[in-house]
């Protein structure tokens, strides 16, 4: 089948060089003749058919923002069939016939129903700040995500020393470790915490207080966030009440997902909207861009639906060596 029409969407979380992929989209599929339509707000946008046609203007000076100029959302009714026969007409209607989805693995759980459903080609790319898809090392919006938390961490370590304090600074990533445990490498954290597993308060008080008998002024522990935001505030009420730590709490919450995305995500984010197009044009369909070994390629979209927790043992133990 020839493409000669690509509709794009973003959907769920959004992420630093979601962009990026847009505009190497948008611009590879006018270099080869191919119209393009960017599909605002993602799913909801398909059903509702709140589609844009794409020039090369359309994706000028976008490279260097986060977020995405599309827009994003969770759609419910997409869930649904009948929502997504309704998708499907539009875009019949508007002449698509081939989708692109930058989204996350709940993004390709759609991408992957519809898809068989309605024998509609698509194609997925990878962009979650929590790096937590399976079938890729690597999500778009990762590296800039953990830039920006080192940042916040080196700041809050300065404050930290000057008042000899600790701190439990709060990270990103739902239930995935990826942020937590890369940060917590990068800034030399006393200790970790991750979302599966219990907190061992014995070991946050043996890890504080080494530190202070060799002169140290301040600990930094990094907590992942878990399911929901603020598990922070309880971890510093039981180090208080019951082992009389006293912590200070830092949420970096949302500043995480926005900025500017660093190299690694702009490059990456480009090398996969080129793929995606270029991989539609060969006959590929429900195919996901991915990183393996280190290169950007192309694997079923079945091997992209479920969530995994890249590099957690390795990184772990590195972190516990290296804050000894
Ligand atoms: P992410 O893509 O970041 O993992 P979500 O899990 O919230 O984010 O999924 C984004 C959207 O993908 C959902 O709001 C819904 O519209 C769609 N979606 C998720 N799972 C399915 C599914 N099994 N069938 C159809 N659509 C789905």
């Amino acid at each position: 089948m020839t493409i000669s029409h690509i509709a794009i969407l973003s959907s769920g979380g959004d992420a630093p060089g979601m962009n990026c992929a847009i505009r190497a989209i948008v611009r590879t599929a006018l270099f080869k003749g191919i119209k393009v339509s960017g599909v605002r707000r993602g799913y909801s946008g398909l059903v509702k058919g709140d589609f844009r046609e794409m020039n090369h203007s359309s994706v000028g000076n976008i490279l260097q923002r986060g977020g995405t100029i599309l827009q994003t959302s969770r759609s419910p009714e997409f869930m649904e069939k009948k929502f997504r026969e309704v998708a499907y007409n539009n875009l019949k209607t508007h002449g698509v016939d081939a989708l692109i989805v930058i989204g996350g693995d709940g993004s390709f759980n759609g991408a992957k129903n519809f898809g068989e459903e309605f024998n509609f080609p698509v194609i997925g790319i990878p962009g979650t700040i929590d790096n937590d898809i399976s079938g890729t090392e690597y999500t778009i919006g990762f590296e800039t995500a953990v830039q920006t938390a080192i940042d916040a961490v080196d700041r809050i370590r300065d404050t930290a020393h000057s008042h000899a304090r600790t701190f439990l600074v709060e990270v990103m990533g739902r239930n995935s470790s990826a942020i937590a445990l890369k940060v917590g490498v990068c800034t030399g954290a006393e200790n970790v915490l991750l979302p599966h597993e219990e907190v061992d308060y014995q070991r946050i008080i043996d890890d504080v207080n080494r530190g202070v008998a060799r002169g140290k002024e301040s600990s930094i522990i990094i907590v992942a966030e878990g399911p929901k935001s603020g598990r922070s505030y309880e971890i510093r009420k039981n180090l208080k009440e019951q082992y009389k730590l006293d912590a200070h709490v830092a949420i970096l919450g949302h500043i995480q997902r926005g900025g500017s995305p660093v190299a690694t995500d702009r490059f990456i984010a480009s090398e996969m909207g080129n793929l995606a197009v270029n991989a539609l044009i060969e006959g590929k369909t429900a195919h996901v861009t991915v990183v393996r070994e280190g290169k950007t390629i192309i694997a079923p979209i079945s091997e992209c639906v479920t969530k995994q927790d890249l590099h957690f043992t390795e990184y772990k133990k590195l972190a516990q060596t290296l804050s000894i």
